[in-house]
């Protein structure tokens, strides 16, 4: 089902349409995220990619209703469970996020208050949204935190953050987001302070997860790496824009679009050797005077006469699940693929 279309399944969790949001300031206006549209199903890890400054971590702030409403314009219609949560009061959106809709931040350790106790700090987040006792609040945070592998959660409970290590600190914080079973689980960068073996834990944390509960992943990173092995659809964002959207087998395996082979082309891998990377050149635009036509024109090798004039439409140039923003002609982008994949594999 192509990103724009309304789907009408009962695994289907969220689906945005056209998801824009603007940050006026004295400068001019930024323009975070432009006419972005996805879907989210039940059991399905969504991975959000790009550099900094995509817009992949706004555009999950605007759908938990984390952006100030008095500074920023966003428009657009984010449907969960049949609801436009950007009609939502700022109270209903507090009530849906930590409970239906949770969140995994990065830096966990800045997530975790230094002074209170881990146990403590997931029985708060317990009794937030229920009128449960302390004393079942303070039994399901260490029934959480023995499901997410702390080893004696019992006393482990009891130690304050800087006695967890890092890997330690994100189990907590994914525990604290399991709290009242949500629907949806948003992982912004939650590997991205972890060392690679501690990486691949959480990752597969989070998979068993989104298996165990049947929820919906979205995983938000700027490494296509860390979704390589989890995500089931990927959506490749620059400027504030999607540049590729699909399953993720085609995004690894037929990637259609010179932004996506460039962040292919510069990820490192086992069997890459390091002088093989081929860095993007240039930088991503200032989204206060972002380019004209497509945005990726100015650092794309490929760039022909209407690049630099003309928005590309996010289409779907064969598989109807496989859309990209591009203006090659699809048997140029065949043949750059392939001749493409013929140097991966030298
Ligand atoms: Fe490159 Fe043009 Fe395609 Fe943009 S539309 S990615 S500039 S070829």
């Amino acid at each position: 089902m192509s990103a724009g279309e309304r789907a009408h399944d009962d695994r289907l969790l969220l689906d945005v349409r056209g998801l824009t949001v603007r940050f006026p300031t004295p400068d001019g206006v930024v323009q975070a995220v432009s006419d972005v549209s996805f879907q989210l199903h039940r059991g399905e890890t969504l991975g959000v990619v790009g550099e900094s400054g995509s817009g992949k971590s706004v555009s999950n702030l605007a759908i938990m209703g984390l952006l100030n409403r008095t500074r920023t314009v966003i428009s657009g219609e984010v449907d969960f469970k049949g609801r436009n949560l950007l009609t939502w009061s700022s109270d209903e959106l507090r009530k849906v996020r930590g409970k239906e809709i949770a969140m995994v931040f990065q830096d966990p350790f800045a997530c975790l208050h230094p002074m209170y106790r881990v146990g403590a700090q997931i029985a708060e987040a317990v009794t937030a949204h229920s009128d449960i006792g302390n004393s079942r609040a303070w039994a399901r945070a260490i029934e959480l935190l023995d499901h997410v592998g702390i080893p004696n959660a019992k006393s482990r409970a009891r130690d304050y953050p800087h006695q967890f290590s890092g890997g330690m600190r994100q189990r907590a914080m994914i525990a604290m987001a399991l709290v009242h079973n949500p629907d949806i689980l948003i992982c912004d960068e939650p590997t991205t302070a972890l060392d690679v073996t501690v990486q691949a834990q959480i990752l597969e944390l989070i998979e068993g997860v989104k298996r165990e509960f049947d929820i919906g992943v979205i995983l938000v990173t700027h490494d296509l790496g860390v979704v390589a092995e989890t995500a089931n659809s990927v959506m490749v964002m620059y400027a504030g824009r999607i540049m590729e959207y699909g399953p993720a087998f085609d995004i690894f395996s037929r990637p259609q679009h010179p932004y996506t082979w460039g962040l292919l082309d510069s990820m490192p891998s086992i069997d890459r050797r390091l002088e093989a990377l081929v860095p993007i050149e240039g930088s991503p635009p200032s989204l206060l005077t972002p380019p004209s036509g497509c945005p990726f024109h100015p650092r794309c090798p490929y760039r022909f006469e209407p690049c630099a004039t003309k928005l590309p439409p996010l289409e779907a140039p064969t598989a109807e699940a496989h859309l990209d923003a591009c203006w090659l002609p699809w048997d140029k982008k065949v043949e750059l693929g392939t001749q493409r994949a013929k140097k991966v594999a030298a």
